[in-house]
């Protein structure tokens, strides 16, 4: 008998999340959390909790989050599947609906993890090339898949697809499942929540790590057609897990009730991103037009892990892929406050 898991756990090739660092006064524009505080709304929920929160299970539905999301996105409670963080919703998609004999395809740039469940779960893939100006081309992605799967706006480049895009994929590919992955879709993207009752296949996960100041509490949710969505629940209940705490779960409802402070953060972001992309442009760097709550940006001058290396110098701390080569020379920082974005620029401005 072969050491069969002994070597399978040796070939899996780890997700490398983004640094926690312990020190305190860094500034972290790392890994892309909202630098601005949840709704007070959400604050209270917690403070308020009673000894109820900690001592008896959750409700395994997390209904009262489920009809949150679905008044909020204006579909049924039971077209929403909720799991502890995005990650989580796909790691169960993953091993459920992708694992078919024919290989699942995503963007040869996009978000990492998606290598590390196919590894995990033995899922045959093809990797679509971006294209030279780092946008998806959606009509590349041919029929014969077992899957699709692409982060709109795509990490790390932050770069956007239209609705339309995903429709013209939708109509071409009625087959096999296609997920829009929209964790950053707040910052500046339109949801394909809205085709979902149009087609049966499409499933669209987003999170409440980003836009609503959530990352510490890990909430995430996927809507699609309920059958979609049943198979979902079947796969997590053959875990036994419970898809959220009670403290996440009164966290979610009541951020989904505070609309002013979502749409005051989230517009912050958007103009902070606008005017740092604008101060990096006149220092010299390329950035790449981006819809989400990050830049991804290269100076003509300076190397990608040079420049993060003298960042941290100077007690600034953003993103660095080494791999692949194409995306090396480049940086990806988290939009922070105006005050963490303008320390930013001071530190670029006695490296470059
Ligand atoms: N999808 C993408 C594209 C991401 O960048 C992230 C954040 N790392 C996630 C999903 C997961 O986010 P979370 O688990 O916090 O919901």
């Amino acid at each position: 008998m072969s050491r069969y898991w002994s070597e399978f756990v040796h070939h899996l090739e780890p997700y490398v999340p983004g640094e926690q660092p312990k020190m305190a006064r860094l500034v972290k524009l790392n890994t892309n959390e909202n630098p601005y505080p949840p709704s007070d709304k959400v604050l209270k929920a917690i403070a308020g909790a009673t000894d109820e929160a900690l001592r008896l299970y959750p409700d395994p539905d997390a209904s009262a989050l489920k009809q949150a999301i679905a008044d909020f996105h204006g579909v049924q409670a039971s077209q929403v599947f909720v799991g502890n963080g995005s990650d989580e919703v796909l790691a169960h998609l993953f091993m459920g609906f992708f694992r078919q004999p024919q290989p699942l395809l995503f963007p040869d740039i996009t978000y990492s993890f998606y290598k590390v469940y196919c590894g995990l779960y033995d899922i045959d893939y093809r990797t679509v090339p971006l294209r030279e100006d780092f946008s998806l081309a959606l009509a590349d992605f041919d029929s014969h898949n077992g899957g699709i799967i692409f982060p709109n706006p795509n990490a790390p480049t932050g770069r956007l697809l239209p609705l339309a895009d995903i429709e013209a994929l939708l109509q071409r590919n009625t087959e096999s499942l296609v997920v829009v992955d929209e964790a950053y879709v707040d910052f500046g993207g339109e949801s394909a929540i809205a085709l979902v009752n149009r087609y049966p296949n499409l499933l669209v996960v987003q999170t409440l790590s980003k836009s609503r100041s959530l990352a510490g509490l890990r909430i995430g949710f996927a809507v699609g057609q309920a059958p979609l969505i049943d198979g979902l629940e079947r796969i997590k209940n053959s875990f036994n897990s419970y898809p959220l705490d009670r403290l996440a779960i009164a966290a979610g409802v009541a951020s989904f009730e505070d609309h002013a402070a979502f749409e005051e953060s989230r517009q912050r972001i958007i103009a902070s991103r606008d005017a740092l992309t604008a101060a990096l442009t006149e220092r010299g760097f390329r950035v790449l037009p981006s819809a989400a709550n990050f830049i991804f940006a290269s100076h003509p001058r300076h190397a990608g892990d040079a420049l993060a290396a003298a960042l941290r110098e100077h007690g600034v701390i953003v993103r660095h892929f080494g791999k692949p080569a194409r995306i090396a020379p480049y940086l990806r920082i988290t939009i922070g406050t105006e005050e963490q974005n303008a320390a930013l620029l001071a530190a670029l401005d006695q490296t470059l």
